[in-house]
């Protein structure tokens, strides 16, 4: 056995949430030392999202939460323009809200039982590398070393790698007495939510979480005039803002032994911006190639797998998803609006009995698939939307 050096690991992961500490998870599980470092002074805390996941997903994830991890069971969904609505039977596809708070220290507790060691309040500062050693500065000043080094930091990497065009989240936690405890609410509205559209998910009866994302948007305010709307009495629990990434994968996921995953590598959903399933794929994924390169001297080579695993799966779905909100962001709410009056009951049934939450473009093929709604999309956007079903065909 090589003795190693003090603070020096076979992988250090850089971000301690879902993707992260999945990746941690399956590497350990293998033998090899695994550091993470987290910057927030808690797991799971402030927890950045709406926490709305599949059973199915989970399961993929090797994941079946603690009772007090599932805050809810959906059962519908209803989706809202300004004038027109309608509502999805969701109870097929097993959706549940989850507390991340609690979640993602029930998987730090998975990582650290597989022999992971976690430190939080470790704001990672730089990350070098040289002579085959990556070099991870702590704001302490503390340096810690590692042969692998897994960038699991988040949207914050995607702008800091000059990437622009994030949309703006808020998201209050509240009480009001108008959230229904079974059912989702989704609204889109052109001029209040460029680009995207506010929720309610909740979390029981009377409580849950509102927000709001929008191109441009000043996403405290927008929420402030929703829950206006909505009318009292409502109560503010807990605030966040966060930015999206809604533009699918960005490849490569690796550059030698640096491996990025989760929202940092851009495997959230371009149409909802939901990664805790395809990130925390991607954290699995990477965590078994990096085990295997480590199996084998340390071969990069093998870290191809992680990313032609990780496209096989998503790609396609991704790809498609891409196209849909390209549709979206071109409409205005008289357009949405006819779009939506357009919908049939056959498509809704449809989608309510065969819907599949994790990869939905199929459902948002067939909503969009009625003769009239086709040549109403052909008439607003001409070309432009030629151009988006041949894209879609040879996907
Ligand atoms: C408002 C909102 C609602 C959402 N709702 C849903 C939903 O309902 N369902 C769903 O599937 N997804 C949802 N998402 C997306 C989901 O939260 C993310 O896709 C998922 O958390 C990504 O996990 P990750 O591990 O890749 O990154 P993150 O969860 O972003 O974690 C990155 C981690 O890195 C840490 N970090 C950052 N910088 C440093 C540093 N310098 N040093 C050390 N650590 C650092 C951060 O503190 C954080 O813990 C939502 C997102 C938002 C913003």
């Amino acid at each position: 056995m090589t003795l190693k050096p003090e603070n020096f690991y076979d992988v250090i992961v850089g971000g301690g949430s879902v993707s992260g500490l999945l990746a941690a998870r399956e590497i350990s599980s293998n033998g090899y030392s695994v550091l993470i470092l987290e910057e927030d002074h808690e797991i799971g805390t402030p927890e950045h999202c709406g926490g709305v996941v599949s059973q199915k997903g989970l399961e993929k994830l090797g994941i079946i939460p603690r009772i007090k991890t599932i805050d809810n069971y959906i059962k519908s969904a209803i989706i809202k323009t300004k004038n027109n609505s309608f509502q999805i039977n969701s109870e097929n596809q097993h959706i549940i809200v989850i507390d991340r708070r609690s979640f993602d220290k029930e998987l730090a507790f998975q990582a650290q039982s597989n022999g992971a060691e976690i430190n939080t309040k470790s704001s990672i500062t730089s990350v070098d590398y040289s002579d085959g050693i990556y070099n991870v500065k702590i704001s302490s000043g503390k340096v810690f070393k590692s042969t692998f080094f897994v960038e699991a930091r988040g949207v914050g990497r995607v702008i800091k790698s000059g990437y622009r065009d994030i949309i703006p989240s808020g998201q209050y936690e509240i009480y009001a007495p108008w959230i229904q405890k079974d059912t989702i609410e989704v609204e889109f509205d052109a001029d209040l939510y460029p680009g995207f559209f506010a929720w309610i998910v909740p979390t029981g009866e009377g409580q849950g979480k509102v927000g709001v994302a929008g191109r441009h948007i000043n996403t405290g305010l927008t929420l402030e005039k929703f829950l206006e709307k909505k009318g009292k009495p409502y109560s503010i629990i807990r605030k966040i803002y966060a930015p999206l990434w809604i533009h699918g994968y960005i490849k490569p996921f690796y550059v030698e032994r640096n491996v990025t995953i989760g929202d940092a590598a851009g495997q959230t959903k371009p149409t909802t911006a939901g990664g805790i399933y395809s990130g925390g794929m991607g954290g699995i994924y990477a965590g078994r190639s990096i085990s295997k390169s480590l199996e084998n001297g340390n071969d990069s080579s093998f870290l191809k797998e992680y990313q032609s695993n990780w496209i096989n799966s998503f790609g396609k779905e991704f790809d498609r998803q891409v196209l849909f909100r390209k549709i979206l962001e071109r409409l205005d709410n008289k357009s949405l609006d006819k779009l939506f009056s357009n919908i049939s009951s056959s498509a809704i049934d449809k989608i309510s009995s065969t819907g599949d939450f994790d990869f939905h473009a199929a459902a948002l093929k067939s909503l969009l698939n009625a003769k009239i709604t086709v040549n109403f999309l052909y008439t607003f956007m001409g070309n432009e939307y030629r151009k988006i079903i041949s894209d879609l065909s040879k996907i």
